[in-house]
């Protein structure tokens, strides 16, 4: 079962990997070379974790899973992640 949430909700996943404000955060996909704030992202959560693609191409940017106690954190689609310091 999944459900496709968009990156502002995904964002409390990776807040234990990203220890920052994802709001202010903007990710350029390596498949197309868009960029877009990680809130206007598609995440799709499910019980295996959490998959980010991209909006413009479908690409998978982000994939984050918990196993054992440990975020498993695979970020194929990513060319540039922009982390902004203040909004
Ligand atoms: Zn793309």
């Amino acid at each position: 079962m999944e459900m496709k949430l968009d990156g502002n909700a995904a964002a409390g996943i990776p807040q234990v990997t990203f220890p920052f404000d994802m709001t202010l955060v903007q990710a350029t996909c390596a498949g197309c070379g868009a960029t877009n704030a990680f809130g206007a992202i598609a995440a799709y959560m499910h019980g295996m974790g959490t998959v980010v693609r991209c909006q413009s191409c479908d690409t998978v940017l982000i994939r984050v899973a918990q196993v054992r106690g440990r975020y498993l954190l695979d970020m194929p689609g990513i060319r540039v992640l922009e982390i902004g310091t203040e909004s």
